[in-house]
């Protein structure tokens, strides 16, 4: 057997590839005949630079889908930076003290409690697979001295803009809610919708200082009116990195419900270990402030 990197990578659909350090975050590389655009860097854990040059010799771009740390982390090794408007600021704040600490407490959590879920899965589920089984951390790597570096963009994005990768074109969606600067990205010729934190398969995070339940439930219905253009929704977090087009309408259904009262809640906490209020859906959650 190979020994594992850190970075999980597979092309899902052509120029399509999954680079994901399982299963805290999945980023994705898109290329085109001219360059490539790498959808957020991940955790500043391993080198995504590196991880990216191996699978191809176009320029990067890096996209980042909000200004949150986990999606940043890889950014320092990159010369162009694109950031919805409203995230550059924040973005070069770098991320509040404390937060790399309470995620390393959750992370090492996650890696003790792996080895059931590993037996488990092995005698009875068979979920796991390659790119989505938890990495050992590289050998280089210390939490204690871990740390996401501040990043300047060099590029500005607002709702419709659209970046050219030669041969394919990806589409800003501004989707505030989980964060007022949160994008999508949408490829239309090849129908595949890039959800950043606003589609997630696991929990989906409506419930943090600057996150907004009602500009969310606007966003993922706006998203939603192209479900019929979107054969794969791609996105930032969990194991189930890909759905297909009919989950960006789950998800709109959702949070309507939530809005309107509809739904009902259990405790449960987030990666920081905050208590949370979660709505469980088919497949995918939601979680509110309690
Ligand atoms: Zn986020």
């Amino acid at each position: 057997m190979m020994a594992r990197s850190w970075f999980a990578t597979r092309e899902h659909q052509p120029g399509v590839w999954l680079v994901a350090a399982p299963p805290h975050v999945n980023c994705f590389l898109v290329t085109g005949r001219d360059r490539a655009v790498l959808i957020d860097t991940g955790l500043g854990i391993g080198d995504m630079y590196q991880a990216v040059a191996a699978l191809t010799d176009l320029d990067v771009v890096v996209v980042n889908t909000h200004y949150h740390w986990d999606h940043v982390g890889g950014n320092d090794g990159f010369a162009n930076i694109a950031i919805h408007e409203l995230g550059a600021e924040k973005l070069q704040r770098g991320p509040d003290p404390g937060t790399l600490e309470r995620y390393a407490a959750y992370a090492r959590e996650m890696l003790t409690r792996f080895g059931e879920f590993r037996t488990t899965d092995d005698e009875f589920f068979a979920f796991l697979t390659d790119e989505t089984t938890p990495r050992p951390l590289p050998l280089d790597f210390d939490f204690a001295t871990w740390t996401v570096a501040p990043t300047i963009p060099t590029r500005l994005l607002r709702d419709g803009d659209e970046l050219d990768l030669g041969g394919r074109t990806l589409r800003v969606l501004h989707t505030p809610g989980h964060t007022p600067d949160s994008i999508c990205l949408f490829d239309e010729r090849n129908g595949l919708l890039f959800g950043g934190d606003t589609f997630n398969t696991g929990p989906i995070y409506a419930h943090l200082h600057d996150s907004d339940v009602d500009a969310f439930a606007r966003s993922t219905a706006r998203v939603a009116e192209l479900t019929d253009a979107v054969a794969f929704v791609y996105v930032a977090h969990f194991s189930r990195y890909a759905e297909v087009g009919s989950f960006l309408r789950e998800v709109a259904t959702g949070f309507s419900e939530i809005v309107a009262g509809e739904v009902s809640f259990v405790e449960s906490r987030d990666d920081d270990r905050s208590d949370v209020m979660l709505a469980r859906f088919a497949r995918f959650g939601v979680l509110l402030r309690t």
